[in-house]
């Protein structure tokens, strides 16, 4: 038995927190079939891992093979060759240790907020008042306790955004995949959510992978950037954020911002340019 294994037998957890990152995509390959059996290839060969507690973004450029990529950790679709851990088990399909949010709003119109946050618990059948005092907690931390009786359609953009990041930070998920979750707000809103996830993510100490089209939003948000090539999806370069926390976007005209946002731009114009030849 190696050290890793003793120690697993011994703490569970903790032996798996501290040898392994969170999230580890190895050698992921993905293929879509179309009609009439022709194969695309959407994801070519990935690798990434995402130690504990960090906040990783993805930017590539449309059609790269982002969401799929948070479809696999999802567990809603799966490799066609390769594997995806998170801690040391493998997905194999879709669960309640990762939490997503999505652009388009995926809220059950027919609940209110608060039975859209207590939905999972409800389904994990933890007991009424846990379940209460949970989503309060997580209602109280969005901003949203005012609201808890309203139904999804009586809710800006915005608002419903921070349901579905209540809904899912209330099933104390591994991990958080959001796709773009900001991506149909106005500009004043999207900044709001940006520092509201900032604080939970702080708060909370969870890993997040957060695809995003916006350059700015990815390096106030990420420890590290994930930058893909144009279809089929392969990482082109891993960008570590240089830049200390707390960030703001105040920040965005300093030098090493905008040294960050041209290494960015730079690569994802060349992938703009291969691709048109
Ligand atoms: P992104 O999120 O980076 O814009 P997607 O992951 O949505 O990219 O798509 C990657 C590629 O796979 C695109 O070329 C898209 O057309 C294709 N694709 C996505 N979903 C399917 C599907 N269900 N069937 C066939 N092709 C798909
Ligand atoms: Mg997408």
């Amino acid at each position: 038995m190696n050290v890793a294994a003793a120690l697993k037998a011994i703490i569970p957890e903790v032996a798996a927190d501290a040898t392994q990152p969170r999230l580890r995509i190895k050698d992921v390959r993905l293929e879509y079939e179309m009609a009439g059996g022709k194969k695309v290839v959407a994801i070519d060969r990935i690798s990434i891992d995402v130690p504990d507690n960090e906040f990783a973004v993805i930017v590539g450029p449309s059609g790269c093979g982002k969401s799929s990529l948070l479809y696999l950790v999802a567990g809603l679709a799966e490799p066609s060759e390769g594997d995806i851990l998170l801690g040391d088990s493998m997905v194999d399909g879709p669960g309640a240790d990762r939490g997503m949010v999505f652009q388009s709003y995926t809220l059950f119109p027919w609940l209110t907020v608060r039975e859209n946050v207590e939905f999972g618990l409800k389904r994990r059948k933890v007991p009424p008042q846990e379940r209460e005092d949970i989503v309060n907690r997580y209602l109280n931390e969005t901003g949203l306790a005012a609201f808890h009786d309203a139904y999804p359609k009586q809710l800006s953009g915005g608002m419903m955004q921070r349901v579905a990041i209540a809904r899912a930070l209330a099933n104390d998920p591994k991990i958080l995949l959001m796709d773009e979750p900001f991506g149909a707000l106005d500009s004043q809103t999207r900044s709001t959510m940006q520092k509201l996830l900032l604080r939970v993510w702080e708060q909370h100490q969870k890993t997040v992978l957060f695809v995003t089209h916006d350059i700015d939003e990815a390096i106030l948000l990420g420890d590290r950037i994930y930058v893909m090539t144009a279809r089929p999806g392969r990482l082109k370069q891993e960008i570590r954020v240089p830049i200390p926390r707390p960030r703001s976007l105040d920040m965005v005209m300093d030098p090493e911002f905008i040294a960050v946002k041209r290494q960015i731009l730079e690569l994802l114009r060349n992938e703009i340019k291969d691709d048109e030849h």
